[in-house]
């Protein structure tokens, strides 16, 4: 006879209590977040320039100012808001449902349609003359998908929704600030594109696709609340309020989390650097708000920037927190942040997984030298019409209020860090010409570096562009357009630094 143990070990459950300026804070209600959520989701689709972004800064606004903080403003900027006028997509003549990609070029095209899965290498594949049936990646991003598919010849791109049944997945394609793209790109739902590419396993298909759009000038707008510090420095907290449809995860919990950390910390002692809230705008059209932030703030001592983008959505498989490492990361840890999000990653892995972009509000403060941090999860509603408030996960998202708060306690005392970037760059104008110098961490010029040099009036209307590279001792100077200011980008594979230059 012999005994059989079944050993039977059970997970372990450590509950941090916690110990720096958030003890004494009730913890945030589940119905306080859901106030949020709600009261955005009911305002509908909200694009950077349209009423319902317009109705989204005013009520975010009247949220700061009734948590009782003094200096809560709005900071506009201009830019070129691609319109969609009229569109159709006809496979083999039958008529798909469909909605334009924004940033994507206008015009007709008529070709096979060719399945190119996810595109991630196309090279010696000739599109010319074809229409791509591009399948969404869940990480790699759309915009280097289209991108690359533009740069094999074809005609136009249809983009395989990954939500499920019938919703469309929207987006952005634009790479940078140019008013619009060089073709066209449709979005439709997984299960047509199921079926087309069944389909095409047995005959060939012609697409026929038209797309009319004209470019408008709009506004959008920062919502910005300042709680002042005992000493010098910033500490910037941001979640982007603009949506493509209700944006319930995306992003009306990060701005639910937004607005419970500001009201918590206004009801504090004053901290020791100031505490900046930020509702950017435009991050769905081409992270506008945040490169309109970095650009009005010039010059501001930032210590530390926490992006709160989609933080917490029911049936999230990943859950991830991107972030700079040093002074920053120590917050989070020290926060269990880390535990919260398992998907806890080194800011400068997410371009080589996202296809050289940095797809949020973070990208330029990382880019520029910032200490960053920003969450993302899976959601699977993801930029469709079904992104809802019942698919907010509240119970992680009160975690993450909790967490945040004691992550920024623990960063005001910290001070600075670096964001972590690869390279920076030295700007400066001197007799006519824009002298830049491209060094890394370790201040090592970077001879061969690619230098892309954009000039902008009007806020972001795109005036020139031109393309330089790097000399043996890093540098390379190009004549100083006629403009407003000049983005600057500098880069190997992809972008690894960025600058502002104002002339
Ligand atoms: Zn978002």
């Amino acid at each position: 006879l012999s005994h059989v143990r079944h050993l039977f070990v059970t997970g372990l459950f450590v509950f941090a209590c916690p110990t720096d300026g958030s003890a004494g804070s009730a913890r945030v209600t589940q119905l306080e977040l859901a106030r949020t959520i709600d009261a955005l989701a009911a305002i509908g689709p909200k694009p950077s320039g349209t009423d319902g972004a317009r109705t989204a800064a005013a009520w975010l606004r009247n949220r700061f100012v009734e948590a009782g903080i003094a200096d809560v403003h709005t900071e506009t900027y201009r830019f070129p808001r691609d319109d969609v006028r009229s569109s159709s997509l006809a496979i083999s003549g039958r008529a798909v449902a469909h909605d334009v990609l924004d940033g994507s070029g206008a015009g007709q095209a008529t070709g096979r349609l060719v399945w190119v899965g996810q595109a991630l290498d196309l090279r010696g594949i000739d599109l010319h003359g074809r229409i791509a049936l591009v399948e969404r990646h869940p990480l790699h991003h759309r915009s280097a998908q289209y991108a690359r598919v533009a740069a094999a010849g074809a005609a136009a791109m249809i983009y395989v929704s990954s939500a499920p049944g019938d919703l469309r997945q929207v987006g952005s394609v634009r790479n940078g600030w140019e008013p619009m793209g060089t073709i066209p790109a449709l979005t439709i739902s997984g299960a047509d594109g199921r079926w087309l590419h069944r389909a095409l396993a047995v005959s060939e298909l012609e697409a026929r696709v038209r797309v009319e759009a004209v470019v408008t000038p709009a506004t959008g707008a920062n919502v910005v609340a300042r709680i002042r510090g005992v000493g010098p420095g910033t500490v910037v907290v941001g979640a982007h309020y603009d949506s493509w449809f209700a944006g319930a995860t995306d992003n009306g919990a990060g701005v639910a989390a937004l607005v419970a950390l500001a009201s918590r910390r206004q009801g504090r002692s004053a901290p020791p650097v100031d505490l900046v809230f930020v509702g950017f705008d435009g991050e769905e059209l081409a992270l506008y708000g945040a490169y309109a932030f970095l650009r009005r703030h010039r010059g501001e001592d930032i210590r530390g920037v926490i992006d709160l983008e989609t933080p917490a959505a029911r049936g999230a498989a990943l859950r991830g927190l991107a972030h700079s490492a040093g002074a920053m990361d120590a917050a989070l840890r020290s926060a269990q942040l880390d535990r919260q999000y398992p998907g806890y990653l080194g800011v400068e892995l997410v371009p080589r997984i996202f296809g050289g972009v940095i797809p949020t509000d973070v990208q330029g403060f990382y880019r520029l030298g910032f200490s960053v941090a920003s969450t993302a999860v899976d959601a699977p509603y993801y930029h469709t019409s079904a992104d809802t408030p019942d698919k907010v996960d509240l119970d992680r998202l009160a975690d993450a209020v909790e967490g945040f708060d004691r992550a920024i306690s623990d960063l005001v005392e910290r001070g600075s860090g670096s964001s972590g970037a690869p390279w920076h760059i030295d700007a400066h104008t001197k007799e006519g010409e824009v002298v830049l110098t491209v060094r890394d961490e370790r201040g090592t010029p970077q001879a061969g570096a690619m230098i892309d040099v954009s000039a902008f009036e009007g806020d972001f209307l795109l005036r020139g562009s031109r393309r330089a590279v790097t000399d043996p001792r890093g540098v390379a100077k190009v004549p100083v357009p006629s403009c407003q200011w000049m983005h600057v980008a500098a880069s190997r594979d992809y972008p690894l630094a960025e600058a502002i230059v104002e002339p």
